[in-house]
């Protein structure tokens, strides 16, 4: 082998960072409502309770955002956005420069924010440390890179005009956010609304508040003018609400599920028809053949499944083995998910962590005692894991149907079902039979087979021999009830773009 080809293919992949210890003295310093660059006491007066879902203690009480401080963030986030504004007459190359100082200082506080992470929302530190953290900065920096390059064109219009497009900001985006990936959702939502010159009224779930507070310190050290990031803790039917029916807001982009999703969009139609871009729940199959790496499919549809104790949007929860090789997929998923090893997020080596709270530990347990109910065969787990906290014990069922509940309903927890195909016309059908289109994989050696699935997969992200392959240059979302819109990549920047265009009259054209 020449040493070109060595150079080539020993280049680009990054060496993840070295994994440093979580914090032991982490103190929770922003527990206010974030307005205008300064921190609040909530109206009402009131406060809510965080609990760590490892221990289930409290860790910290936070201002509890409602309609009137929702009121009081968008009056700000209004005045932000004012023809003339610091923000409204800034060059779009500092908007980026501002992002990327905004990135620089989440590196600087990285250990901190992943610790936080861990410790709110049960989150494994390895993966808070170096996948969230660094899904963070990227969308962030590829987003800041967006900011001076959003145009509008030139239009040869008919007649005797000129004829240009504008891509606007569209004016306040009000953002509502769910407790799985808190501070991954909250950098989706206000990167690519700054970019684009937007002001923001954030509200992060309320079982995981603390990393979006603390990213309003780092807005005002980075320096954003005063009410272009404004940041509202409360609970989904108040400050949620509050948002979602707001006659001030000009948009609303919400992830979460799909039952909330459908409230938002008719909050809009009620209010003054707000733009709406929703990111919703899943049930998304993952179609294995005989002739695919066994090894490597197993591993994928173990690691796509269980990931994040299962709390994934697009978790491959439908899982369709072609008949030959059902048995011996189901042996050594089971092998692998008995491999697993529960604990503290914290510990170095602990593989799965708690369920976010009772409320979803309770639904998942209900879910599978469903599926024995309904005749699943349980191959492993099944119940509760431990003496505190919310454990699951990662749970594999096979022998599933596709009418099951455990076959149709979001679980969002670990618990993997395994179904059997025999032809491909058969499995389309079956994969496509849902409601739900977010995303899809399918494992074969078979380009043709891979291609036919790739246009005939209903989905808005189709995989190929791999599972939950994403970046920040790629569209994220969902076809059918797994939402509208995209986020990331071209096609999500410019959903906070309303498109104008300008014709001016003149004398005479010329081609
Ligand atoms: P959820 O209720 O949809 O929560 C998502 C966000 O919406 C939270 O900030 C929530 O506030 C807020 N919200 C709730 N009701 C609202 C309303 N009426 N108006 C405006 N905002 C509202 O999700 P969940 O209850 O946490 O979880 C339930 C199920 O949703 C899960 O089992 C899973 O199936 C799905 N889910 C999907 C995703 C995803 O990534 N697509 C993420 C999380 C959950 P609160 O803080 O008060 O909840
Ligand atoms: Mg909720």
């Amino acid at each position: 082998m020449s040493t070109e080809k060595k150079k080539l293919d020993s280049a680009p992949t990054p060496a993840p960072p070295s994994l440093p210890a979580p914090l032991t003295d982490l103190k929770i310093k922003y527990t206010k409502i974030f307005i205008n660059n300064e921190w609040h006491d909530s109206v009402s007066g009131k406060k809510f309770p965080v609990f760590n879902p490892a221990t289930g203690e409290k860790i910290c009480e936070v201002e509890e955002g409602d309609k009137e401080d929702v009121d009081k963030a968008v009056k700000a986030a209004r005045k932000a956005f004012e023809l003339g504004s610091p923000w409204r007459t800034m060059d779009a190359s500092e908007r980026g420069r501002l992002l990327n100082k905004l990135a620089d200082l989440i590196e600087r506080d990285r250990l901190l924010l992943a610790t936080m992470e861990s410790i709110d929302g049960g989150k494994l530190f390895a993966n808070s440390y170096i996948m969230d953290l660094g899904g963070c900065l990227n969308s962030l920096r590829y987003c800041a890179g967006w900011a001076d390059k959003i145009q509008g064109r030139t239009i040869p219009m008919d007649g005797n005009y000129f004829t240009f497009t504008r891509r606007e900001p569209i004016g306040v985006c009000g953002q509502i956010i769910p407790w799985n990936f808190p501070l991954v959702m909250f950098i989706w939502k206000i990167a690519p609304a700054l970019s684009c010159g937007n002001t923001v009224v954030i509200k992060p779930a309320e079982q995981t508040p603390l990393t979006a507070l603390h990213m309003g310190s780092l807005i005002k050290e980075a320096g954003f003018p005063p009410g272009v990031v404004n940041i509202v803790p409360g609970y989904g039917p108040t400050a949620g609400a509050a948002i979602a029916n707001h006659m001030d807001i000009d948009k609303v982009a919400f992830t979460g599920s799909t039952e909330v999703g459908k409230k938002i969009k008719e909050a809009a139609g009620k209010s003054n028809l707000k733009r709406v871009t929703l990111e919703l729940g899943g049930k998304s199959p993952n179609i294995i053949f005989a002739d695919a790496d066994l090894d490597s499919a197993v591993e994928f549809a173990h690691i796509g499944l269980f990931y994040h104790q299962g709390q994934c949007c697009v978790a491959g929860s439908r899982i369709f083995v072609e008949e030959p090789i059902y048995e011996e997929f189901v042996r050594r998923s089971v092998a692998r998910a008995k491999k697993n090893i529960l604990g503290n997020p914290l510990t170095p080596g602990v593989q799965q962590g708690p369920q976010i709270d009772k409320e979803q530990y309770d639904r998942i347990l209900s879910l599978i005692e469903s599926g024995k109910k309904e005749g699943a065969k349980l191959e492993c787990g099944g119940g509760p894991w431990g003496d505190k906290g919310f454990y699951i014990q990662p749970t594999v069922f096979s022998d599933v149907s596709d009418d099951m509940r455990i076959a149709k309903e979001e679980i969002f927890g670990p618990v993997q079902q395994i179904m059997k195909f025999k032809s491909i016309d058969e499995v389309i059908k079956r994969a496509n039979n849902t409601q739900y289109g977010l995303a899809a994989a399918v494992f074969t050696k078979d380009l043709d087979k891979a291609l036919t699935f790739a246009a005939a997969l209903q989905a808005g992200m189709v995989w190929v021999n791999c599972y939950s392959a994403m970046s920040a240059q790629c569209p994220f979302g969902g076809f059918k009830m797994s939402g509208n819109g995209r986020e990331l990549g071209e096609h999500g920047v410019h959903e906070y773009t309303e498109v104008k265009t300008v014709t001016i009259k003149i004398p005479q054209k010329n081609s």
